[in-house]
């Protein structure tokens, strides 16, 4: 039978299989790729063992889409980043710092402000004119009043979708909205792993119906470019692209530089302030970094 690792702790594996089940399983057998180790979001065969105790053996890891670094997930088409139109304000940094981060892992990335039932049509507009001029798709959802939450499950529909937010935004409240399930199903593999104590929270995949899952990753309040050179900045800033070859020096950072096209377009208002502030904080960032070493 096939199956999905929709979550991993302690040496088990809890695999959500084609039948609709969650089966523990162990990663016996062995895989056709001595070198990799099973992740969550992987596509496996199983052998059921006991169908009553819903346990199995994994036997094989299919062949592996792409990997995740961080979060660690196996076969991801796309993230997704909620923030909270206001109450609380979104914080563009942190959301800049994520689309970069997922812009590098080469993952599509669309932007969720939820709570629209709060905010004012003009915020609205500044926040979608400011996002959908690089190229990111912009949602708008309100749990409460579920605008754009049709839309939203379109987004999700049959394919594995990491969530991304800082705590309080409403994240838990999209999810439940979406895999109205997700509760049941997530306390099911809790009553399993009591028995494996030591529960610390774990990334998982939550299943949305059909073969759409999204994984719900932790709360983060910061995030940090590691590894990243301050040069490449200006490459995850796709809005910069269709000025930056006019710049007139090559390699040109946007910054100080004369003839900078880059500038011209956010001096006549074509490059969004916010963006380019974040891109100049984070370039400084990463500059006070490269100095201490
Ligand atoms: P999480 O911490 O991101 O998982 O957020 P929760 O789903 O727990 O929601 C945090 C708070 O925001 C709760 O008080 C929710 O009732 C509230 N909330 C969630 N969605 C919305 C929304 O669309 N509009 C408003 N006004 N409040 C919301
Ligand atoms: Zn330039």
């Amino acid at each position: 039978m096939t199956g999905k690792i929709i979550k991993g702790i302690g040496g088990f594996y809890y695999v959500f299989a084609e039948n609709g089940q969650i089966y523990e399983c162990k990663a016996k057998g062995i895989f056709r790729n001595q070198n990799i180790k099973p992740l969550v979001g992987d596509d496996v065969l199983i052998d059921v063992l006991e169908e009553e105790t819903m346990k199995g053996n994994i036997t094989d890891i299919l062949e592996r889409r792409n990997e995740l670094i961080r979060p660690a997930v196996a076969n991801v088409d796309q993230a997704m980043i909620i923030f909270a139109a206001a109450k609380p304000a979104p914080n563009l940094n942190l959301l800049d710092r994520f689309l970069i981060l997922m812009l590098r892992q080469k993952v599509d990335t669309i932007i969720c402000f939820n709570k629209k039932d709060v905010v004012s049509e003009k915020e609205i507009a500044l926040l979608e004119e400011t996002y959908r001029n690089c190229g990111y798709h912009t949602l708008f959802t309100s749990t409460y009043t579920e605008e754009g939450i049709t839309a939203l499950k379109d987004l999700l529909a049959h394919k594995t979708t990491v969530l991304a937010g800082p705590s309080g935004v409403g994240k838990s409240s999209i999810v439940n909205l979406v895999s109205p399930d997700a509760n049941t199903k997530t306390g099911e593999i809790s009553e399993k792993i009591q028995r494996g104590k030591h529960t610390t929270r774990h990334s998982e995949l939550i299943s949305i119906g059909e073969d759409g899952f999204v994984m719900d990753t932790p709360g983060f309040s910061s995030l940090y470019l590691s590894d990243m050179e301050k040069d490449e900045l200006k490459d995850f800033f796709p809005e910069f692209m269709e000025y930056s070859d006019e710049c007139r020096f090559l390699g040109c950072m946007h910054l100080n530089e004369p003839d900078c096209k880059v500038k011209e377009a956010l001096k006549q208002g074509k490059i969004s302030k916010i963006r380019y502030k974040n891109y100049k904080d984070l370039y400084e960032e990463l500059n006070q970094k490269k100095k201490k070493f």
